[in-house]
C-alpha cells in the first residue's frame, strides 16, 4: 500500500494514522518531537533535528507517496522544500494564510465574510490606538503560534494597553520564521454561542461539510462539542456556506475547520481557521459514516470523499490534564466512546483524550 507522510506527531496525527491504516495506508511521521509521541506509537516516525533539516526532509519526502500535516504552523519553507520531491497538501498558500491571524482575517474579509473588527498592533501605542477606534472591550492576540487561548490578553475599560502588550509577549512570537511578529487587536464579541464547521475538499474540487457544531470552552480550551449545534437553520446554513467559500478560495486539498461566533441576532463572524482535522470534529469518529481523519486521508490520496452523514447526534468532552484519571469510570460507562492519546504525563491544560456520547438523531 501507499505511504502518507505526516508532518507533526500529536493526537491529530495519531488519529489520522489510525484512519489511514483502516484504508490500507501506512503513515510515516516527520516531527522534531516524534519520539514517544502520540502518533509515533501507532506508525513509523522519524525523530529529526528540526523543520529545517533539508537532507532529512528530502529523505522523508522520497520515502512517502504524499505529505499532509496535523499542525498548521509547520514553516512554509519546510513545505516548499518538500514540494520539490512530493505533493504536500494543504499547500504553502493555505499555511501562510492560516499561520497568521492578520493574513487570516484579511483573506476572509476580502471574500466579503465578516469578522470582529480588528487592527494590527506592533507596539503598545498601536494597541491603545486600536482600542480607541474599536471600543473599550477588545482581545489582543499574538498573530502567530497561539492555541488554547495562549498568547491572548483581554482588554476592558480600565486596562492598560502596555500591560496587555507585555502579557502577550508579541515580539518573541515569531519562532516559526517568516511573517511579521506582532499582535492583533480584535473587538470583543458578545456571542450567543461559538460554532465550527469542518469542510473537506478533494483535488478535483469536490467538497463536503459536516454540520455546524457548538463549542464550549473552559479556561480558553475546548471543553465540550455538541453536534449538531442547536442554532437556527439559517445560521447553520450560513456558517456552512462561509466555511465552503473559504475552502474553495484557498483551493484547499484536505480538511479545514472554521471557527465562528454566532451573534445574538443569528449572524456569524469568523474567528479563526485551521487547515487540518480539528478537536471540534472528533465526534465524527463515532457518529459519522466517515470521520474527519478518514476524509483527510481520502482527500490527500486522491480517493473519493466519504459521506459526512451523521448516524447519531453526539456530545464530545475533552479530557484535559487530570480528567484523564477518570478513564476507568468512562471505560465502564456503557456506550461512552473513549479515546486516549497515549500521553504519559498529564500536565495541566494538556489534551489527554476525549469521550464521545451518542444520542438518537434529533
Ligand atoms: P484554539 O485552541 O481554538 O486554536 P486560539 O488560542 O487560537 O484557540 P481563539 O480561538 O482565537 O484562540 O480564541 C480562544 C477563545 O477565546 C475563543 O474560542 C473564544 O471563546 C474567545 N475569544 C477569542 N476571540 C474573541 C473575541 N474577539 N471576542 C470574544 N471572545 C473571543
Ligand atoms: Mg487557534
Ligand atoms: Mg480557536
Amino acid at each position: 500500500g501507499a505511504t502518507i507522510g505526516m508532518l507533526g506527531a500529536g493526537q491529530l496525527g495519531r488519529m489520522t494514522a489510525l484512519a489511514a491504516a483502516q484504508l490500507g495506508y501506512k503513515t510515516h511521521v516527520y516531527a522534531p518531537d516524534a519520539a514517544g509521541s502520540p502518533a509515533a506509537q501507532v506508525c513509523a516516525a522519524a525523530t529529526v533535528a528540526g523543520w529545517d533539516d533539508l537532507d532529512a526532509l528530502e529523505r522523508f519526502a522520497r520515502s512517502v507517496d504524499t505529505v499532509t500535516l496535523e499542525w498548521e504552523n509547520v514553516p512554509v519553507a519546510t513545505v516548499e522544500h518538500l514540494r520539490r520531491f512530493t505533493t504536500v497538501n494543504p499547500g504553502p498558500n493555505v499555511l501562510s494564510v492560516a499561520q497568521d491571524r492578520i493574513n487570516e482575517k484579511s483573506f476572509v474579509n476580502a471574500l466579503g465574510i465578516a469578522t470582529a473588527p480588528w487592527r494590527p498592533a506592533a507596539s503598545a501605542d498601536d494597541v491603545a490606538r486600536a482600542v480607541a477606534e474599536i471600543g473599550p472591550r477588545c482581545v489582543l492576540k499574538s498573530t502567530r503560534m497561539g492555541y488554547d487561548g495562549k498568547g491572548q490578553a483581554r482588554i476592558g475599560a480600565g486596562s492598560d494597553p502596555a500591560e496587555a502588550w507585555a502579557t502577550i509577549g508579541a515580539p518573541a512570537s515569531d519562532d516559526a520564521g517568516g511573517g511579521t511578529a506582532g499582535g492583533i487587536v480584535e473587538g470583543f464579541v458578545t456571542f450567543a454561542c461559538e460554532v465550527s464547521v469542518i469542510v473537506v475538499r478533494g483535488g478535483d474540487g469536490a467538497m463536503a461539510a459536516y454540520p455546524a457544531v457548538e463549542n464550549r470552552h473552559k479556561d480558553g480550551i475546548l471543553d465540550v462539542t455538541v453536534a449538531p449545534a442547536k442554532i437556527a437553520p439559517e445560521t447553520a446554513t450560513e456558517a456552512e456556506r462561509v466555511a465552503r467559500r473559504i475552502a474553495e478560495a484557498l483551493d484547499l486539498v484536505g480538511v479545514l475547520a472554521v471557527e465562528l461566533f454566532v451573534t445574538p441576532e443569528g449572524g456569524v463572524l469568523v474567528n479563526e481557521m485551521a487547515p487540518r482535522p480539528h478537536n471540534s470534529g472528533h465526534w465524527t469518529m463515532d457518529a459519522c459514516a466517515s470521520s474527519q481523519f478518514e476524509q483527510l486521508v481520502r482527500a490527500v490520496c486522491g480517493l473519493p470523499l466519504g459521506s459526512v452523514e451523521r448516524v447519531a447526534d453526539a456530545e464530545m468532552v475533552n479530557l484535559i490534564g487530570d480528567d484523564a484519571a477518570r478513564w476507568p469510570e468512562l471505560m465502564a460507562e456503557p456506550g461512552a466512546r473513549l479515546h486516549l492519546y497515549g500521553k504519559a504525563e498529564a500536565r495541566p491544560g494538556r489534551k489527554m483524550g476525549h469521550v464521545t456520547r451518542l444520542f438518537p438523531r434529533g
